[in-house]
């Protein structure tokens, strides 16, 4: 191990070994249990049976790891365009069309009863938990009941959300959907392959292999069909996609993609915008609100309806952007046209683990060489970056590896 790298690992340590000092390692925890006893009653007036509460609550401890990622505030809010270009790699791409493959006859139903394009769900399910990969990771497979209990108990920001979605998960728990130990989710509750925390859960999950229960985290045709049902009950538009690359005239007026006004394809065509590659708008009559996350200098796009419905999923332009490309590339698209600001592009998996190699050589990285750019990954990257006085935004894009290629 290099100095600069055995410096932040005793960084870390001593940050993760206060973290538990802090918060207890757990078992007698007098205050946790209070707050639980407190609980009750509000549980109580929901419905829930004393018998399910107790049986959730038993041996629950408030889990620490829960607080340190709730606290941790990324330094560096990343741009739009280096979101999408992280998201959707090469990789997500090919898992993707191997799944609209392998789930036919599956997605095939979800989209005669929903409505919602199948590249859609899929690309939502591929951003949500790499088509379920991530729910083999302990990180983020936590019991729901302790994470939760936790931020309603000792995170004051969270506090509410924490009680609410408790309700709700201990709903879930008396009806039988999913055993106590099968109620598993990432440190905020998010669940399954549809990342649905609770309340979603309630209000848009559904049994679509007919067993009786709603199973969101083993059963696929479950977790997909819950995906379709929530766009379709937020208003998803059959037989439209989410939005258009477009090419702006060379004087144009860049406010009007900052205005955020909807207006007529027809309208948008008089103001000199095309789209790209001479295709054509199916119905000039659409409305479309303008988006230019790089501004001048990258992709610009014409959103539609569907766009906004997507965001009821995650209320993130980059997030909705990031799916509808994703959904485009399992139809078999390629990249943008207009390429995102100073050259920067995805790596493939062999470049990802070329990158991976110059950093553990560079001795900031020690993990797998998989070409999966992961927090590892990104941690190693932040570090070289800081050591090079470059901004340490944790992106490993092409630029990265051509200045870790020229030494
Ligand atoms: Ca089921």
């Amino acid at each position: 191990m290099r100095p600069l790298f055995r410096l932040f690992a005793t960084i870390f340590l001593s940050f993760s070994l206060a973290g538990v000092a802090l918060v207890s390692t757990g078992h007698a925890d007098a205050g946790f249990d209070r707050w639980v006893q407190s609980f009750w009653p509000t549980a109580k007036a929901a419905g829930i049976s004393r018998g399910v509460f107790e049986a959730a609550f038993r041996g629950v401890t408030p889990d620490p790891e829960v607080l340190q990622k709730a606290n941790y505030q990324p330094e560096f809010s990343i741009p739009t365009w280096q979101y999408v270009v992280t998201r959707v790699s090469e990789k997500r791409v090919l898992a993707g069309r191997d799944m609209i493959q392998r789930y036919k006859p599956l997605l095939d139903q979800i989209e005669r009863r929903y409505g919602v394009d199948r590249h859609i769900v899929v690309a939502i399910w591929g951003m949500e938990s790499t088509y379920g990969d991530i729910l083999d990771d302990p990180t983020v497979v936590k019991s729901v009941v302790r994470s939760l209990a936790t931020l309603a108990y000792a995170d004051k920001r969270r506090a509410k959300f924490g009680r609410q979605q408790l309700v709700a998960a201990l709903k879930i728990l008396q009806r039988g959907d999913i055993g106590l130990a099968g109620l598993t989710g990432s440190w905020a509750g998010a669940m399954g392959h549809t990342q649905f925390i609770p309340t979603t859960y309630e209000a848009y999950a559904v049994d679509f292999d007919g067993d009786g229960r709603r199973d969101i985290w083993n059963s696929i045709p479950d977790a997909l069909a819950s995906t379709a049902n929530y766009l379709h009950k937020a208003g998803w538009v059959t037989g439209s996609t989410w939005g258009y690359e477009v090419a702006l005239p060379a004087r144009f007026d860049m406010r009007l993609s900052k205005d955020g006004k909807s207006r007529r394809i027809r309208e948008w065509m008089n103001l000199g915008v095309a789209r790209v590659a001479g295709r054509s708008f199916p119905r000039s009559g659409d409305k479309a609100v303008l988006v230019a996350p790089a501004g001048r200098d990258g992709p610009a796009f014409l959103m539609l309806r569907n766009h906004y419905v997507i965001k009821r999923y995650n209320n993130s332009t980059a997030y909705s952007l990031a799916v509808g490309h994703l959904a485009d590339r399992l139809m078999g698209a390629g990249d943008f046209v207009h390429p995102w600001p100073n050259g920067e592009r995805p790596l493939t998996q062999a470049e990802a683990e070329e990158l991976q190699r110059h950093l553990a050589e560079a001795g900031y990285y020690d993990g797998e060489i998989d070409g999966k750019l992961g927090p590892a990954s990104r941690d190693a990257i932040r570090a070289y970056q800081s050591g090079r006085g470059m901004t340490a935004d944790g992106f490993g894009g092409i630029r990265l590896l051509e200045t870790l290629r020229s030494g």
